[in-house]
């Protein structure tokens, strides 16, 4: 594919950068703009409508919706561009780019023109309400039931994990409404109104002290059936839309690490020299460079397939995974180079406003998001290799014949 721009795309790069130049603060650092608390939630929201009101928001929805009718070429662009300011986007990454497909899809028009405008422009925050305490990886396992009530269903069990739950307006969630055939066939797929008494929040603290997480319990919640999202017994396919979007999400801002690492070596000194002189250090710039480019290369191929009206495939996968080991790893080392210092936990001392710190504690959690290494290993292992499938002893069993451990 060629990467220049046609002069379509030139004069919205132009128009792109004019707006972020009036209503973005230019990044001085490569470092993420954080997630915590009341004020950074309502200076996002702020900052979301602004870009919505000026249509810069969901590029690639149509405008009915409240996107703005362009293409992922477009979008390509914006993500370009925008990657040189500080923004808040990151509440609604979740709602936009995981929910939002599958109401897409899935939801009948009225709801469509009622709730898709208004998580475009970040007035609604959205969850994905999927994993549970015994189903994560395999998430076909839950055990949420909904059942049919008159025109509405009927929701009780738990989820776990639920990113921005205590933000959330609504949620896109997975629930068995049939244990008596096989888990897959058994699943409906739903959106529901986050602020009813019949739905509890309770968030989870993390090890590196923030609080993005949430278990959220459902005690009889009601979800009206215009709510449902596909078939009744048709959840399965909905899920996989917001997972293969969730990856893809995943996959074209999944950080690496690499671009705050080459700063970190260029500024830094070991007894006198530069630390960029050093063997041990030279490896690891040339490895972690090597799977940098990788990813930007594969990064490609996946525009190239998607501006050719295709869907990125495994390619998602094998960015999520490359990218997030190798952000671990980074972290791990670079707080090792700092010797008693890598402990120090402070914005104001340590190198990089403490970003390699504050990484090895978040890191590990970002190889699991999403589907964990293993499971994206299964998936290039099956779709990309073609070898065969793991074995699964549930296959075709009705769920609830299924054997568990003691109740
Ligand atoms: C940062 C973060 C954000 C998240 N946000 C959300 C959210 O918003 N909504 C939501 O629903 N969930 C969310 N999750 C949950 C996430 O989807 C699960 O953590 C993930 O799917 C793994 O499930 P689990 O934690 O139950 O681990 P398990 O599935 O119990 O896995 C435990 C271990 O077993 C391995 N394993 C499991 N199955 C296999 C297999 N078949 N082959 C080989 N190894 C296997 C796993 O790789 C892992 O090492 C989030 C998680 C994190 C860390």
């Amino acid at each position: 594919m060629d990467f220049q721009d046609t002069s379509e795309l030139a004069a919205f790069r132009s128009n792109v950068k004019i707006w972020l130049e009036a209503n973005a603060t230019k990044r001085t650092d490569k470092l993420h703009m954080g997630m915590e608390g009341d004020t950074a939630f309502q200076e996002a929201k702020d900052w979301y409508k602004k870009k919505a009101d000026d249509g810069f928001a969901c590029l690639t929805w149509a405008k009915e919706y409240g996107g703005a009718g362009l293409t992922s070429l477009h979008e390509v662009v914006w993500t370009q561009e925008v990657e040189n300011y500080k923004t808040r986007d990151a509440h609604f990454v979740i709602g936009i780019g995981n929910c939002g497909p599958a109401v897409m899809h899935f939801a009948s028009e009225e709801a469509k023109r009622k709730l898709l405008p208004r998580m475009a422009s970040a007035e609604d925050v959205w969850c994905q309400l999927f994993s549970e305490p015994s189903a994560g990886s395999d998430v076909a396992g839950l055990r949420t039931r909904a059942e049919p009530d008159g025109d509405h269903w009927v929701l009780n069990g738990q989820k776990i994990w639920t990113s921005g739950a205590q933000y959330s307006d609504y949620g896109v969630v997975l629930t068995r409404t049939d244990p008596t055939i096989s888990k897959y066939r058994g699943l409906t797929l739903f959106m529901i109104d986050m602020r009813q008494s019949g739905v509890e929040v309770r968030p989870i603290k993390q090890m590196d002290g923030g609080g993005h997480f949430n278990e959220v319990f459902f005690n009889n919640a009601i979800v009206p059936d215009t709510y449902r999202l596909g078939e009744v017994g048709g959840g399965w396919a909905g899920a996989l839309t917001v997972l293969m979007s969730e990856r893809l999400a995943i996959s074209g801002v999944q950080p690496t690490g690499f671009p705050q690492f080459l700063d970190l070596v260029k500024s830094l000194e070991l007894n006198g020299q530069p630390i960029a002189d050093d063997p041990l250090v030279r490896d690891r710039l040339a490895t972690w460079y090597s799977q940098y480019a990788g990813l930007q290369a594969v990064n490609k191929r996946m525009l190239t397939a998607v501006a050719k009206g295709g869907i990125a495939g495994a390619e998602a996968s094998l960015g999520k995974l490359v990218g997030a080991v190798m952000n671990q790893e980074i972290a791990n080392f670079a707080c090792q180079i700092f010797g008693p210092a890598g402990i120090v936990q402070d914005t104001e001392l340590s190198p990089e406003r403490a970003h390699f710190q504050q990484q090895v504690l978040f890191s590990p959690g970002v190889r699991l998001a999403g589907g964990t290494d293993e499971v994206m290993r299964n998936i290039l292992a099956e779709q990309v290799l073609g070898l065969p499938q793991e074995p699964r002893a549930d296959k075709g069993i009705p769920f609830q014949d299924i054997p568990t451990g003691p109740a």
